[in-house]
């Protein structure tokens, strides 16, 4: 995603863009190996969504034309959320419906409709089958990347001006940077050590009126659930455990897993409904930032995007968020700087995109791994304000409203604690008592 994201905004500036990738690329929308996240829970944040708008007009109604569900928070009632034990408000509206939009495409066919459109760029080149060994150098200059096909021994140059590594999470740039005497960048990283089990569906139209459902996992209870409506009448059901938890290895402990978390009318759906395909697991062990916006020296020419910077845990959806806003940043980079000089450019504006993100995520990580010494108290205080706040929010669609844009990464989590909101949560916990 952070790959095309970039191709895409290269595309404007350069006379001509390849994208190399490992995977031979399906022409519907498919699974790939390459993207093994794609079998699991996988939801784009209302501002990735203004990002992409902002990067492929139209691709809103694209997505919608290809029968992607949208979670209309005109109508409260279709999501059912349990954050640190409390359901959220269900009834009533919100003001600002609009910012908190989501369109439940599936990742393959979201990564499938951004797929089509950069294809369809006449400076674009998609090189599939191919895998990236590493870049040329000359001198201090990238000159291009070496290139082995996967059908074949054949390996050869693709000569480029400007190259920029999205290959993920496990990208080899830091080896290759130390290899060439520039050192490894600082790896900012903290366990998380989550696991997913997850589980495809058809569900009859008409059966299910929730398009999300989530029941976050809390100190007390390591195991949540997700479940998301997407395209064709299918739902993806997951399960998420956290430090260390063991999820079931079949599907119907799996089900008896979400019975004990999702309210009953929609286990019954689930255990009508059709599964498709198997029951998938992925582990995730830590977060990682590197951080290149902090090396003094970088090969010219050289970028990366993506989770090749930063993977962020999961569970809270924000990593094709970062690729659109850090496609954005380079959009800025390149409009400012001109190609020749872009790294430090690039790498300064993404570091502040990526910067609150990361805050946020880790913060929501404090709430639910265990803690001893002094940082028990500030994760008491935390976690007894949020569950204050949820509460409140149970029969408070402002409240409510307040915590969808934080979640959906349109406003910060301190607008939460605002003294307005916070008189309004002490209010009701002094009605409750
Ligand atoms: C379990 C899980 C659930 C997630 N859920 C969400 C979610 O709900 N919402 C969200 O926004 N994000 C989610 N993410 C994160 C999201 O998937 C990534 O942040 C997003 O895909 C951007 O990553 P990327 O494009 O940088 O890398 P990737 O998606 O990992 O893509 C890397 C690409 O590079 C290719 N590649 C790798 N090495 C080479 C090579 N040497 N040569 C050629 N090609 C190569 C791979 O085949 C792949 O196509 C989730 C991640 C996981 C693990």
């Amino acid at each position: 995603m952070s790959g095309l994201l970039a191709a895409l905004v290269m595309a404007e500036a350069c006379d001509a863009v390849t994208v190399i990738e490992r995977d031979a690329l399906p022409d519907k929308v498919a699974q790939r190996p390459g993207v093994p996240q794609g079998l699991h829970l996988h939801m784009l944040l209302s501002s990735g969504l203004r990002a992409l708008e902002d990067l492929l007009p139209g691709v809103s109604a694209e997505l919608r034309s290809k029968g992607a569900p949208v979670l209309d928070a005109r109508d409260l009632s279709q999501a059912y959320l349990d954050i640190n034990g409390r359901v959220l408000c269900r009834h009533g509206t919100v003001s600002d419906p609009e910012a908190i939009r989501v369109i439940l495409a599936s990742r393959p066919l979201l990564e499938s409709v951004v797929r089509e459109r950069v294809r369809s760029l006449s400076n674009v080149t998609i090189l599939d089958g191919h895998d990236v060994i590493e870049p040329t150098v000359r001198g201090r200059t990238v000159t291009g990347v070496k290139v082995g096909s996967r059908c074949t021994v054949h390996a050869f140059e693709v000569p480029a001006d400007v190259v920029i590594d999205a290959s993920g999470r496990s990208a080899r740039t830091p080896a290759f940077l130390e290899a060439h005497g520039y050192g490894r960048p600082v790896e900012q990283t903290y366990r998380v050590q989550l696991s997913y089990a997850s589980q495809l569906f058809r569900v009859p139209g008409g059966m299910l009126h929730e398009k999300a459902a989530v029941i976050s996992p809390t100190l007390q209870r390591p195991t949540g659930a997700g479940l998301l409506a997407n395209e064709n009448g299918t739902v993806i059901l997951t399960l998420i455990g956290i430090g260390g938890q063991r999820l079931p290895a079949d599907l119907p402990s799996v089900l008896e897993g979400a019975a004990r978390l999702l309210p009953p009318h929609i286990c019954s759906v689930l255990g009508a409904a059709e599964p498709i395909g198997e029951l998938h697991h992925r582990r995730y062990p830590a977060s990682v930032w590197r951080r290149y916006d902090k090396l003094t020296s970088f090969p010219v020419g050289f970028l990366v995007v993506g989770d090749a910077v930063c993977s962020f845990n999961p569970v809270y959806g924000q990593g094709m968020t970062s690729a659109a806003l850090q496609a954005r940043a380079l959009r800025k980079a390149l409009a400012d700087n001109g190609a020749p000089d872009l790294s430090g450019a690039y790498f300064r504006k993404a570091a502040r995109q990526i910067a609150p993100i990361w805050h946020a995520n880790r913060l929501n990580d404090f709430a639910v791994t265990p803690t001893t010494g002094w940082t028990m108290w500030p994760q008491r205080a935390f976690n007894a304000y949020t569950t204050a706040y949820m509460a409140a929010a149970s029969d408070d669609a402002g409240l409510t409203e307040a915590f969808l844009r934080v979640l959906q990464g349109m406003d910060s989590g301190l607008t939460l604690a605002s003294p307005v909101r916070a008189a309004r949560v002490l209010a009701h916990s002094v009605r409750r008592r």
